[in-house]
């Protein structure tokens, strides 16, 4: 038989791994790692005080073995709860928790009772692993890798089994023994500790991992003021909608449009209503739009939308709305509107040729007198086809 002492030596050491790796996070700041960090140095503690009493533990030890596991694998589920944003205390599991705790304090001390004493321990345990893998599954983000969530809820859920079968075998009366007796139940639970420990940590590594590269993708692709794509970001996204719409045969266009006199709102109500103003059009623009359809800021008070499935037509109507929306919804006391150039993929443009059309589109809607939407191609071919303000909404060729 597997000497007890020794497995627990070695869960002592994974642990105490798991506070190095998991420390070395901290100043990331990602949300429950300090947690999950004082989690694994209570239970390296844990395990150094069986390790140093060995088998002379008096009482007291095995209560504050057992209590600080406890109090480790509640510290394991807040900081869960954290990592995705939730309230970390649940009145019901703090209630659970307190109970256990004095229990604990009766089975050992007044009372003293082994079996009681594991049972409660492996009902909480197998609570606590419930709780972390299913709040990994439950809240794992829909879009990315999903595999660092399945391989926490994985490990958890492992753990979880062992548990309720002992807790299982104690409420049948099939007798148990303290640590760190070389029993059967006592070898498994510790052969399985240092399995999945090591597993939860590296799992709980790997969110923090998968949720900083999360912000780094945001940051280089979202626009802080806004919150829609940036230039780069935009660019790239319209030109795989540009060319599965090449290769479908489906219709594609692309709206470019600019804030109208924005430089006098700035110098007339400082550029922080100005920032909010934009704020507020990205906003009526980007809720109005079709899913799959795609808006970015192309830099300062310009902006584009790609509209999929959308002749050019189509898309001037569907900006005209855009423009009508943020011409009637003004924002402290600004009414603000803009001006649009829309242009239709052909066969042969590239991304930067159906902009430039579009740009130029823009341009003869500023030149026109702003506040309106004008198609391109019609504009270069058969005059100008405007949707807006001064046009009340007709085709005008
Ligand atoms: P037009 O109708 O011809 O487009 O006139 P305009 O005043 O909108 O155009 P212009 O290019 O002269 O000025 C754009 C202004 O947009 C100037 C700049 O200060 C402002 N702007 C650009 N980016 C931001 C921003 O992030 N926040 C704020 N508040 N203003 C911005
Ligand atoms: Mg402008
Ligand atoms: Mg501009």
């Amino acid at each position: 038989m597997l000497s007890p002492l020794a497995l627990i030596g070695i869960v002592m050491v994974s642990c105490l791994m798991g506070v190095a790796i998991l420390g070395s996070l901290l100043r990331t700041a990602v949300p429950g790692i300090g947690r999950w960090c004082v989690a694994h140095g209570l239970l390296a503690v844990a395990a150094a005080c069986v390790l140093i009493a060995g088998s002379l533990q008096g009482r007291f030890v095995t209560l504050a073995v057992a209590l600080i596991t406890l109090t480790a694998v509640l510290l394991l589920v807040q900081g869960m709860r954290q990592f995705f944003g939730k309230a970390w205390a649940v009145p019901q599991e703090t209630g659970a928790f307190a109970i256990a705790f004095v229990a604990l304090v009766y089975f050992t001390l007044v009372s003293p009772n082994v079996s009681a004493k594991i049972g409660i321990v492996s009902v909480f345990f197998a609570y606590a692993r419930i709780a972390v893998g299913t709040l990994a599954l439950r809240h794992a983000p829909h879009d990315g890798a999903r595999y660092p969530y399945r391989f926490v809820a994985a490990a958890a859920y492992l753990g979880a089994l062992f548990h309720v079968t002992r807790a299982i075998a104690v409420a049948f009366g099939l007798p148990q023994t303290a640590f760190p007796e070389p029993s059967a139940w006592n070898v498994l639970f510790l052969g399985l500790a240092i399995v999945t420990f090591p597993c939860m940590s590296t799992g709980m590594v790997m969110l923090a991992h998968d949720q900083l590269a999360r912000r780094m993708e945001q940051l280089a692709n979202i626009d802080e003021l806004t919150g829609v794509l940036m230039r780069r970001a935009f660019m790239a996204r319209a030109s795989v909608l540009l060319h599965d719409a090449a290769a479908s045969g489906r219709p594609l266009s692309i709206a470019v449009l600019d804030i109208d006199k924005f430089k006098a709102v700035n110098d007339s109500f400082g550029h922080a209503v100005g920032d909010r103003i934009l704020k507020h059009v990205t906003s009526v623009v980007s809720t109005r739009l079709r899913p799959g359809d795609l808006v970015g800021r192309l830099g300062g008070e310009e902006f584009a939308i790609v509209l999929v499935d959308t002749g050019k037509t189509a898309a001037a109507a569907l900006t005209d709305e855009l423009r009508l929306a943020v011409e009637q919804s003004p924002r402290e006391g600004v009414r603000c509107t803009f001006s649009a150039g829309v242009e239709c993929v052909m066969p042969g443009d590239t991304l930067a040729t159906t902009l430039a059309r579009a740009d130029a589109a823009l341009y003869m809607a500023k030149e026109k007198g702003r506040n309106r939407v004008i198609i391109a191609s019609e504009a270069h071919e058969r005059g100008v086809e405007t949707h807006g303000a001064t046009a009340t909404s007709k085709l005008v060729c």
